[in-house]
């Protein structure tokens, strides 16, 4: 495309919300036959609230919270923001923290006044020599209903899980009838479980999806897709999307999403509604259309 007509739907897109950085992500819009989207923040608002908690015997639903919280204080993941937002509206006292590590995708460990505590995944939990088998009953159950379910140990014992809710997005499924009008075909990418994922999945209508994935892991989608010559976009608003953003052949992020998620993508929605998707992919047609 010309420089001016490219600057023209640029100016359209920021009209509309959709910040273009970059030609490339304009003149490949119309030609994505593939959109992936991050579950968590993308399809949903990111604000996740704790919704229930399930100690196991031996351990007060306080001390549980207590503990998780004061660990998670330490992690800039969303879900450790619902649960420190529950702690703080529980007027609870944190401990000082040490050790403190945090494996993207997978949960946090470090040691709360003395104490050892490990918070994520299942597969985390097990890495970490952790029995988890008395936990899953509740977690399972949460996770039904949408919702992840962090696991939690301390002193290498499991001590409970934690379900966290987060509600999707007022556009979501708008949107997702748009693109797929639009003949995108769309698969959904989470960390998550599988139970949540199918869960969030089903009520959306989205019938291709990837759980438990891993951030590099979005990335190898990314690229095993393009291999088989689809033209691929991927959406995201995580540090742990930033990777398969820059591999993708249009990245999206969400406007209210990590610096990462932004720097790695080509095109930034605004109001994180993903009908700009759709508006961005007119603009490309229409920026095309005028230099042929
Ligand atoms: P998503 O792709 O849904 O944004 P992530 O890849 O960031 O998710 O995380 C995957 C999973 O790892 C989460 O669902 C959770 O089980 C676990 N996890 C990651 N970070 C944390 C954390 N700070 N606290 C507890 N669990 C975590
Ligand atoms: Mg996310």
């Amino acid at each position: 495309a010309t420089p001016m007509s490219i600057m023209v739907g640029v100016g359209r897109g920021a009209q509309a919300g959709v910040l273009i950085k970059n030609a490339e992500a304009l003149e490949r819009l119309e030609k994505v036959d593939t959109l992936l989207v991050d579950k968590t923040g993308t399809l949903t608002e990111g604000k996740p609230r704790v919704a229930s908690i399930h100690p196991t015997e031996g351990i007060s639903e306080t001390e549980l919270l207590a503990l998780a919280s004061a660990l998670e204080r330490q992690s800039q993941h969303p879900l450790a923001a619902a649960i420190v937002a529950e702690a703080q509206a529980r007027n609870l006292v944190l401990a000082d923290v040490t050790g403190f590590d945090a494996p993207s995708g997978k949960g946090v460990v470090g040691t709360v006044g003395g104490r050892q505590v490990a918070i994520g995944k299942p597969a985390y939990l097990a890495e970490l020599g952790v029995e988890t088998v008395g936990l899953t009953d509740a977690a399972d159950a949460a996770r039904r209903e949408g919702a992840t379910a962090v696991l939690v140990a301390v002193d290498g014992k499991p001590a409970g899980s934690i379900a966290i809710a987060d509600k999707v997005k007022a556009s979501t499924p708008q949107a997702l009838a748009a693109l797929r009008d639009a003949g995108m075909h769309v698969i959904m990418l989470t960390g998550d479980n599988h139970i949540t994922a199918e869960a969030i999945a089903r009520r959306l209508g989205i019938d291709d999806f990837e759980a438990d994935v891993l951030p590099a892991d979005k990335q190898a989608v990314v690229e095993r897709l393009k291999r088989e010559g689809r033209v691929v976009a991927m959406a995201g608003d995580g540090v742990n999307d930033a990777p398969a953003l820059a591999a993708a052949d249009v990245g999206i992020a969400m406007g209210g999403g990590t610096d990462v998620a932004i720097e790695s993508a080509g095109v930034t929605l605004m109001g994180g509604d993903l009908m700009g998707i759709v508006k961005a992919r007119h603009l490309s047609h229409a920026t095309m259309r005028n230099i042929r």
